[in-house]
C-alpha cells in the first residue's frame, strides 16, 4: 500500500490556516470537506479581495470616467489578463466571462449552433458528460433538426475512443467532451479527440470545470475551440467563469445575450455589436467576484498545479487502495489517468444513507447521480457515493472516511 511520505507542496496544515471554513466542527466532529468536485472552499486571499473590492472601489465598469470606475476597470480587466495566461490563450480578448461553465456551453450552444448548424448536422458528446454538456446541446438540436451521438464508456469510465472515430463524419460539427469527469474523475484524452474532430472539420469544445483546478492546460497547444472554466471549482467565487473561444470562431458568431456593453450603436432601425470579449458580456457583470476570482489564479500558480496533482494523486491511490479493501465496497471509475474523485457504491446500502451517516461524523461527500444521470444508466446504477479530495485534504481525513464507511457496512449488514 502506498503511504503519504515527503509532500511536494511545502506545508498542509500551514496551507489549511489558509481556509478559514476547514476550522469548524460539524456535528461534534472536525469538518472533513470531501466534496471539492462539487465546489472547493477558498482561501482568505480570495475572501479578502471580494470584501476589499465592496469596501474600497465597488463601481461599475467600463464606462465610469472617475476613479473608483478606473480601479474597477482595471481589477476586472487584470483578471482577464490572468485568465489568458492561466491557460495560455493568444488575446486577452478571447476570454469572456460568464457565470461559469453552464453559461459558457449555453452560450456556444445557442450562438453558435444558432449560426452554424443546420439540419442533418451531428454533434459529439460523450457519455461521461455532465448534464451542463448534454442539455444545451439538445436545445439547439431540437431548434435545428440536429443530431447528437454518443462517444461510449468502457467499464473502468475511460471513453472508448475507438467507437468516437467511428462516430466522426463530414456530418459532424461540433464535439463537446469534458476535460476530466465530475463522477468517475477519467481524465479524457482531449487532445487526441480535438485532432480527431478537426481531421473531420468540427470545431471542439471542452467542459474543464474539473480539469482547472488539476491539470494543465494550454488551449493553443491543444488547439481546441472552446474552453470553459468555472471559478468555484479552482478556489475563486461562485457565480464566475469565462469561456475561452478563439477569435475566428466567436468573431463570427452572434451575440448571446443583448443590452448594455454588448453595443456598439443603438437606433430603433439597427444596432451595430462591440469588439469580442465586450459583445458577449452583456449587462453589468459580476465584477466583484472576478476581481476576487484573479487571487484564485494566484493561489494556483503559487503552488504550482503539477505540485497540486502529485499531492491529490497520492490522496487519490490511497483512498481507492483502502475502500476497495473494504468489504461490498465496489470502486466506480478506475481508469488509470484520474482526477482527485473516486466514486463508490456499496451492495445493499443506497448511497443517500452513507452520505448521511458519514455527515453525522463529519465528513462531507456528494452522493446522488451527480447531474450525469446517463453515465448511471450505463453503469446501472442510480448513483454514488463521491470523495473527492483537494490540496487541502490530509491522509488522516482519509482514515476517517475509511473507518466510517467501515463501521455503515457493519452497522447496516
Ligand atoms: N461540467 C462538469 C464536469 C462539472 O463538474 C460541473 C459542475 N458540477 C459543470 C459542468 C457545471 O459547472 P457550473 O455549475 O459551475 O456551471
Amino acid at each position: 500500500m502506498s503511504t503519504l511520505t515527503t509532500l511536494s507542496v511545502p506545508d498542509i496544515a500551514k496551507l489549511r490556516e489558509e481556509f478559514p471554513i476547514l476550522h469548524q466542527k460539524v456535528n461534534g466532529k472536525n469538518l472533513v470537506y470531501f466534496d471539492n468536485a462539487a465546489t472547493n472552499q477558498k482561501p482568505k486571499r480570495v475572501i479578502n479581495a471580494l470584501v476589499n473590492y465592496y469596501e474600497g472601489f465597488n463601481a461599475n465598469i467600463h464606462r465610469g470616467i472617475h476613479t473608483l470606475a478606473e480601479r474597477a476597470t482595471r481589477a476586472f480587466e487584470d483578471t482577464r489578463l490572468e485568465a489568458q495566461r492561466f491557460i495560455n490563450s493568444r488575446e486577452a480578448e478571447e476570454i469572456i466571462f460568464t457565470r461559469g461553465v453552464t453559461e459558457s456551453i449555453n452560450l456556444v450552444a445557442s450562438s453558435y449552433g444558432r449560426a452554424f448548424l443546420n439540419a442533418g448536422d451531428e454533434i459529439i458528446i460523450s457519455g461521461l458528460e455532465h448534464h451542463s454538456n448534454i442539455v444545451p446541446w439538445q436545445l439547439i438540436a431540437e431548434q435545428k433538426g440536429a443530431l447528437i451521438k454518443v462517444i461510449p464508456v468502457h467499464e473502468n469510465g475511460e471513453l472508448n475512443v475507438e467507437a468516437y472515430q467511428a462516430l466522426l463524419s463530414a456530418k459532424t460539427k461540433i464535439v463537446a467532451v469534458n476535460h476530466a469527469s465530475n463522477s468517475l474523475g477519467t481524465i479524457n484524452p482531449i487532445k487526441h479527440i480535438i485532432d480527431l474532430a478537426h481531421e473531420a472539420g468540427a470545431v471542439v469544445l471542452i467542459d474543464g470545470a474539473q480539469a482547472a483546478a488539476h491539470l494543465p492546460i494550454d488551449v493553443q497547444a491543444l488547439d481546441c475551440d472552446f474552453y470553459c472554466v468555472s471559478s468555484h471549482k479552482m478556489y475563486g467565487p461562485t457565480g464566475v467563469g469565462f469561456l475561452y473561444g478563439k477569435r475566428e470562431l466567436l468573431d463570427k458568431m452572434p451575440p448571446y445575450m443583448g443590452g448594455g456593453e454588448m453595443i456598439k450603436d443603438v437606433s430603433f432601425e439597427r444596432t451595430t455589436y462591440n469588439d469580442i470579449p465586450y459583445k458577449f458580456e452583456a449587462g453589468t457583470p459580476n465584477i466583484g467576484d472576478v476581481v476576487a476570482f484573479k487571487e484564485a489564479f494566484l493561489f494556483i500558480n503559487e503552488l504550482g498545479k503539477e505540485n497540486i496533482a502529485a499531492y491529490e494523486h497520492r490522496l487519490l491511490q490511497y483512498a481507492a487502495e483502502r475502500l476497495s479493501t473494504l468489504p461490498s465496497v465496489r470502486l466506480i471509475g478506475t481508469a488509470p489517468e484520474k482526477v482527485s474523485v473516486q466514486s463508490f457504491v456499496i451492495e445493499g446500502i443506497h448511497h443517500f444513507d452513507i452520505g448521511q451517516m458519514l455527515d453525522t461524523r463529519g465528513i462531507a461527500v456528494r452522493t446522488g447521480h451527480h447531474c450525469t444521470q446517463p453515465l448511471m444508466e450505463c453503469f446501472r446504477i442510480e448513483g454514488t457515493v463521491r470523495a473527492s479530495f483537494s490540496i487541502y485534504n490530509t491522509k488522516e481525513e482519509i482514515d476517517l472516511l475509511i473507518e466510517g464507511v467501515d463501521r455503515i457496512v457493519k452497522f447496516m449488514k
